[in-house]
């Protein structure tokens, strides 16, 4: 992926490619943020732009001041995720094709097939859904750290730097860190380990002392396009639920919201909250809807928006925030989308 595939971030690559350029690249980095930052898929292009062999320079004043060319050899294997220096080392566990010792290279393909078909941020739970171990939590462990030491001390294959991307590092166990540890502190020449976490809190002193932190920002562009019009169909349908307050049909809709899973939940409501946010300006501003939040409901999208009014934004977006807040600390979700329901009926009705 190039840089300017990635939404927003733009401050944190222009510096990354000007550390690049000035040749200043440390051998072992974290890139510390939440899946939705794109962090994974900004660990995968700063790996491409390293290894481009005609990077592009767009000058001072330009938004994107440099770029891997995503033409030349390099960069055409990177954006097929199929170059030989490029490993990738993840959590895994035990499925049914694999009963005993998983480790990451028993699933690369899956783990392609998992990162093109989300973007590349795609969450934890939906890539052990693609593995079909929902229930389980998967593990980076020693075996992938001795593939990975063993990796990273062969040869580059092209000549370029060799780079292992291991994600969601806060995943290793004990083992697999202590075996790190000493690639981490004696680094061979062109090789780069870039970790990619979503928390610092779960890591190793020891491990983090030793690395290089890109703190990612979550920019709560983190939605993948395909998923939005899923969102704006679930969206639509809920809101006019609100208003009738049928509880039999609402009821239902909370049934099928609770079973999308944690992650695909907490999208939703981000969803919301931009939806919110733009009907509100439109109320207030006449600003029209940004493309991709036109709900594909002719007759909502011109009636909706006026409901959302500055009576009612801020307490919405509150009940969404804690609604999210509470998501994340494993609340039950039928209760906690059946409690939010409320409270939005009533705030829509306030306007
Ligand atoms: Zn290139």
């Amino acid at each position: 992926m190039q840089f300017k595939d990635i939404k927003g971030q733009r401050v944190l690559i222009n510096r990354l490619t000007e550390i690049i350029d000035s040749g200043r690249v440390s051998h072992a980095q974290m890139f510390l943020g939440p899946t939705t930052s794109g962090s994974l898929a900004l660990a995968i292009a700063y790996a491409q732009y390293l290894n481009c062999e005609n990077k592009q320079h767009y000058g001072e004043g330009a938004e994107l001041r440099a770029d891997s060319c995503g033409q030349c050899p390099n960069c055409r294997k990177y954006e097929q995720l199929m170059h030989s220096d490029l490993h990738f080392v993840f959590p895994s566990a035990t499925t049914t094709t694999v009963s005993s010792k998983p480790c990451s290279e028993d699933f690369q393909e899956e783990f392609r097939d998992f990162l093109n078909e989300y973007h590349q941020v795609g969450s934890e739970d939906e890539w052990y859904a693609r593995l079909g171990i929902e229930n389980k939590q998967g593990m980076i462990r020693e075996k992938d750290a001795d593939n990975l030491v063993r990796t990273l001390a062969l040869k580059s294959y092209e000549g370029g730097y060799k780079v292992v991307v291991m994600w969601l590092a806060e995943r290793m166990n004990l083992d697999a860190a202590n075996k790190l540890l000493k690639t981490l502190e004696e680094p061979t020449d062109k090789t780069l380990l870039l970790l990619v976490a979503e928390s610092r809190d779960r890591m190793l002193q020891t491990i983090l002392s030793r690395v290089q932190l890109v703190v990612v920002k979550d920019l709560g562009m983190g939605i993948p396009e395909e998923r939005r019009a899923e969102f704006a169909q679930m969206f639509v349908s809920w809101m006019r639920l609100l208003f009738k307050l049928d509880m039999q049909t609402l009821s239902a809709w909370v049934d099928q919201t609770a079973t999308i899973g944690r992650e695909s939940q907490k999208r939703f409501l981000q969803f919301v909250q931009e939806s919110l946010r733009a009907c509100f300006l439109k109320t207030v501003a006449g600003i029209e809807l940004p493309g991709e939040l036109v709900f594909g409901d002719e007759k909502f999208d011109i009636f909706f928006p006026s409901m959302i009014t500055v009576n009612n934004i801020e307490q919405m977006n509150q009940a969404v925030n804690d609604a999210a807040y509470a998501i994340e600390r494993n609340a039950n979700a039928k209760i906690t989308f059946m409690q939010l329901s409320f409270t939005m009926s009533k705030m829509i009705k306030k306007r």
